[in-house]
């Protein structure tokens, strides 16, 4: 039997259930906490996380998958915490989310010497645990595929080559920046179906989620309730056409939701949030999305193939 690395070591394909495959229980600007402690809360951040976490298992969750990389705060002894206090599988990746900064120790490494801190991360462990990583996180959004970014994607698809662990690549399709991921990955021998391109949902635009579809990838519409980036109507009417069109076997339903996010203040945030994102949460799948697409159309089957199959087909 096949088996996945979680926080608590490896677990059965079919231990792994029903799958959020993109949702963060913190998601932080690692330096600004180093360097400015006074304006978090670990307590606060923790409540955060456990509150979601079982709000989830309660709604039949049993495995969460935790993009989370460099820049995100990742921390894998915090998700293990989770874990272990809620019961859920946490999937954990190694990588490095930037839409073109590096720091200096990776801006003067090669891609291979960057690969091999992906792989250090896969063979034994992140962080100093013996906690190793599921899948590769890599990202490219408004800049698009920059010289550095590029050089990310590269070192994943060496790292995936060398272990033959899957990729996570976020995305901006409004950039169209799907299209030149793929062709990296494909200059890089990496088997397609290894690939999920992240947050494809943000578009209603069928025709270029077709044309991403046709290169082999996986696509998260991953983002209901971000309505900043698109409405949940439109997530709706795109995942039902996909749907139609035969494509239950492509892609993931999830929030991208942030338990802890510090982009903005949190008076700024109590502004933004009613426009940009009124229902965002780790349950609004369950509360309205879900439902709704059952009485559109959607079967049990397709969902289940969305929400346990495709976790199970992506991570093996
Ligand atoms: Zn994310």
């Amino acid at each position: 039997m096949a088996t996945v690395e979680t926080v608590n070591g490896p677990v059965d394909l079919d231990e792994l259930g029903f799958t959020l495959i993109h949702e963060h229980f913190r998601a932080t600007d690692e330096a600004m906490r180093f360097q400015f402690p006074h304006l978090y809360d670990e307590d606060a951040e923790w409540e955060a996380a456990i509150s979601d976490a079982n709000a989830v298992k309660g709604h039949g969750v049993r495995t969460i998958v935790e993009p989370s990389a460099m820049f995100l705060h990742r921390d894998v002894t915090f998700s293990k915490r989770v874990a272990d206090e809620s019961g859920l599988n946490v999937v954990p990746a190694t990588g490095i989310y930037t839409y073109d900064h590096l720091p200096q120790p990776l801006g003067n490494r090669s891609e291979d010497e960057i690969a091999a801190i992906f792989v250090h991360e896969i063979e034994n462990g992140i962080q100093g645990t013996d906690i190793k990583a599921a899948f590769i996180k890599c990202a490219a959004d408004e800049p698009g595929v920059t010289p550095n970014v590029e050089k990310i994607h590269r070192a994943a698809a060496r790292a995936s080559q060398q272990t033959g662990r899957p990729i996570m690549a976020h995305s901006r399709p409004a950039s169209g920046t799907g299209l030149d991921q793929m062709k990296v990955f494909s200059e890089e021998g990496v088997d397609p179906a290894k690939v999920q391109i992240a947050h494809t949902g943000d578009t209603d635009d069928l025709d270029y989620i077709e044309r991403l579809l046709d290169t082999g990838c996986w696509i998260g519409m991953d983002r209901y309730g971000l309505d900043i980036f698109l409405p949940t109507e439109q997530r709706q009417k795109t995942v039902l056409a996909l749907l139609e069109r035969g494509y239950a076997d492509r892609m993931f339903l999830s929030q991208d939701w942030c338990s802890t996010l510090d982009w903005f203040t949190p008076e700024a945030e109590e502004q933004i949030k009613p426009q940009a994102a009124p229902k965002w949460s780790m349950t609004f799948l369950f509360e309205e999305v879900i439902p709704e697409l059952k009485e559109r159309g959607m079967t049990d089957e397709q969902l289940d193939q969305m929400m346990v199959e495709n976790p199970k087909r992506w991570l093996a």
